[in-house]
């Protein structure tokens, strides 16, 4: 069980170097340290970023709706927020404390576009919300990386089920609410089918995703490589050998098919009408704004 503890935040929001041509995004903000989803291949438990007990202590910024409020009344620049970097703003304690929810309902009040990632169909708790913010803009993306329940238990221990964040997409996308899927990492060996990228592709279409954001490999360092590692000896014997021979001490591990993949990705996508990149956010002077 996650222990969790309630710490003061000296601030919230932080600037993302522009052009972000990832996620569009201008301001970032995490409202919590730690994540319950235990993901085998979590970036976020790299020394870098000093957590130091990632998986079994959450920690709840808890002056965050206040600081929101004050962050947001300065800003000149009304730019998306992103929310769910370094962990899920979804994650299962949100149902109790409800610190995404609060957010969002600051967000609304002062007019700012967000783009939400997550992992958990929780999401739609908060669909109302969202709904307003869509007046400006809002975008939600499921990091989606195998279509396959089963295997998405065994690398998403805790997340909700890959078959409940595309119900969730189709609900989004049915709201008007623009929804796609952050199709990363897509680990070596394991994830870098073409089946499991068309699998992927075939039902973000049927669900309504109007975007797929790609990247065929994963990044491995330090702890999270350890963690990675002891992971796969548990999951998929004989595998951590083959990342070993296959990548030493790299950071940037990208699937030995990548280009392939890529290729068969982007011919679906094509077919379909699915968008493989946000494009820039653009404010402009009438009421309607583009952000992909
Ligand atoms: S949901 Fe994201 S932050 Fe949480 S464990 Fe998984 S990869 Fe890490």
């Amino acid at each position: 069980m996650t222990r969790t503890r309630e710490i003061q935040a000296k601030v919230l929001l932080s600037h993302i170097r522009q052009p972000d041509t990832w996620f569009g995004l201008k301001y970032n903000m995490n409202l919590y340290r730690g994540c319950q989803h235990g993901c085998i291949y979590c970036d976020s438990r790299s020394e870098c970023y000093q957590i130091e007990d990632f998986d079994g202590e959450v920690l709840i910024k808890a002056n965050a709706i206040a600081l929101l409020r004050k962050e947001l009344a300065s800003k000149r620049v009304k730019g998306p927020i992103g929310l769910g970097s370094m962990n899920d703003s979804y994650m299962p304690l949100e149902r109790e404390v409800n610190l995404t929810g609060r957010a969002l309902r600051v967000i609304a009040e002062f007019g700012f576009p967000v783009h939400v990632m997550t992992k958990s169909d929780l999401v739609l708790r908060d669909l109302d919300t969202l709904c307003e913010i869509n007046a400006r803009f809002a975008a939600i993306s499921f990091t989606i990386t195998t279509a396959d329940d089963e295997l998405g238990r065994k690398l998403e221990p805790r997340a909700s089920l890959v078959s409940d964040r595309f119900r969730a997409m189709r609900v989004l996308a049915d709201h008007g609410i623009r929804t796609g899927i952050s199709m990363m990492p897509i680990l070596p060996f394991i994830e870098d089918t073409e089946e499991n990228i068309r699998q992927i592709v075939e039902k973000a279409h049927e669900n309504g995703a109007s975007y797929i954001i790609p990247w065929f490999g994963m990044s491995l360092r330090d702890r999270q490589r350890a963690y990675y590692y002891r992971k796969l000896d548990l999951l998929f014997p004989g595998l951590r050998q083959r990342y070993e021979q296959a990548y030493g001490h790299q950071y940037g591990c990208a699937a030995p098919n990548a280009d392939r993949l890529s290729s068969v990705f982007n011919k679906l996508c094509g077919q379909f009408g699915i968008a493989t990149r946000m494009v820039q956010y653009e404010p402009v002077k009438s009421t309607q704004m583009s952000f992909f």
